[in-house]
């Protein structure tokens, strides 16, 4: 219950200046045959936005039940004292009532009703609000999960799309935007790169001597080992079959030469339990040239790989 205030004109501007924004506060000047001067944001929500201002001044008679408008005019009291003070019921347009607790003075041939909201109504929709919001925060967090297993998704896609599935290293399609990117940036840096191919010996014999299985854990060995040994930077990947690629960015045909032979030897030392001769990968190696495609440079390493098989296996050779 709001005390009773001895209101003076200073005092009622004052208050009326301060109350004019506070939307649960009700405040509004009403001249005494109803047309309404001026009204608070709270006071205009209760009338369901009655436009004011612009020379209108509605007539708000009706929206006073409990005391009525004229009840209101009707009470005298000593200047500066409420003429009404408690519990008002008011209706908007269209007929939903509300309690507002305050009072009404009456002075210079207006009244002032000066009033809040009923609290248990501004709490039940604070609860309403509060429910809400809520719901919201955990929409919101719903739906950033689902973004992040989105994303998560995608991004396992991506990777699936571009890794050989038997030995998890990157496919022929990654090998190919690889060296693609290389190329460019060989060309803008005016960098080189080189690449190893590497071929697994007689192949088709351990798969023929040992099973397919066999095969495969042999593929996965030797995929593991390469991958090991290889850079960061560097990209390795299954070309075909029993064949590998080996991208070595920023790395000169001996670099390259090296790598393939450290790799060579690597691979001679892997032990297979039904394989006691274990197994031999056979090496070519090319560095990019000026001029050069992508394609040009793989026929190179190619050719460099099927010398060393001609020669004999289990070797390296360079494309002088
Ligand atoms: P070379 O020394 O001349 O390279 O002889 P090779 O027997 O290794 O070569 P060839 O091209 O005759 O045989 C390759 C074999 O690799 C044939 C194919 O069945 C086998 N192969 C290809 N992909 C796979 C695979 O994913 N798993 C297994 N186990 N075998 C594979
Ligand atoms: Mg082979
Ligand atoms: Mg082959």
């Amino acid at each position: 219950m709001p005390h009773l205030i001895e209101l003076t004109p200073s005092k009622k501007d004052c208050l009326q200046g301060c109350m004019a924004h506070m939307a649960a506060v009700a405040v509004a000047q009403i001249a005494e045959d109803g047309r309404l001067i001026d009204a608070n944001l709270g006071f205009r929500r209760l009338t369901r936005h009655i436009q004011i201002g612009a020379g209108e001044q509605p007539d708000v008679r009706d929206f006073f039940v409990n005391p009525s408008f004229d009840e209101l005019l009707a009470i005298h009291t000593r200047p500066g004292q409420p003429v009404f003070e408690g519990i008002l019921n008011v209706a908007d347009l269209h007929s939903v009532c509300r309690s507002l607790i305050g009072s009404v003075h009456h002075f210079d041939q207006k009244l002032m009703v000066i009033a809040e909201y009923d609290v248990a109504d501004m709490e039940r929709l604070n609860a309403e609000v509060i429910t809400l919001n809520l719901e919201l925060a955990e929409l919101q967090r719903s739906l950033s999960r689902t973004n992040r297993n989105l994303q998560a998704s995608e991004e396992r896609l991506t990777q699936l799309s571009i890794t050989d599935p038997l030995t998890g290293l990157a496919n022929r399609r990654h090998l190919m935007d690889f060296l693609q990117q290389a190329w460019q940036r060989s060309q803008r840096f005016a960098s080189t790169f080189s690449v190893i191919m590497a071929d697994i010996d007689f192949f088709k014999k351990i798969n023929d001597q040992h099973g397919h299985e066999q095969g495969d854990v042999v593929l996965k060995a030797v995929a593991t080992q390469m991958q090991a040994m290889a850079r960061k930077v560097d990209l390795v990947s299954r070309f075909g079959g029993e064949e590998f690629v080996i991208v070595l960015q920023e790395a000169p045909l001996s670099a390259a030469v090296e790598m393939a032979q450290r790799l060579r030897q690597a691979v001679c030392e892997l032990q297979f339990e039904p394989m006691p001769q274990g197994v031999t990968c056979s090496y070519g190696v090319a560095q990019f040239a000026t001029g050069q495609t992508v394609e040009q440079l793989l026929k190179h390493a190619d050719e460099a790989l099927y010398q060393s098989k001609h020669d004999g296996r289990n070797r390296v050779t360079a494309r002088p």
